[in-house]
């Protein structure tokens, strides 16, 4: 499990943790979520998500 972190505001997916708040389930991988996923807190696309290291 890994997470991503919004680049913009730095809101970090955590793939173990999903997000209940968006009905997303634990365990569920970044790459799976929707295409038009979109950060909760500043709106951004997946595409401004970096892998945290
Ligand atoms: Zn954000």
């Amino acid at each position: 499990m890994k997470k991503y972190v919004c680049e913009v505001c730095g809101y970090v997916y955590d793939e173990a943790l999903g997000d209940e708040s968006l009905g997303i389930a634990p365990g569920t991988k970044f790459e799976d979520l929707p295409d038009d996923f979109t950060c909760p807190l500043c709106g951004v696309g997946k595409e401004s998500f970096a892998e945290e290291e």
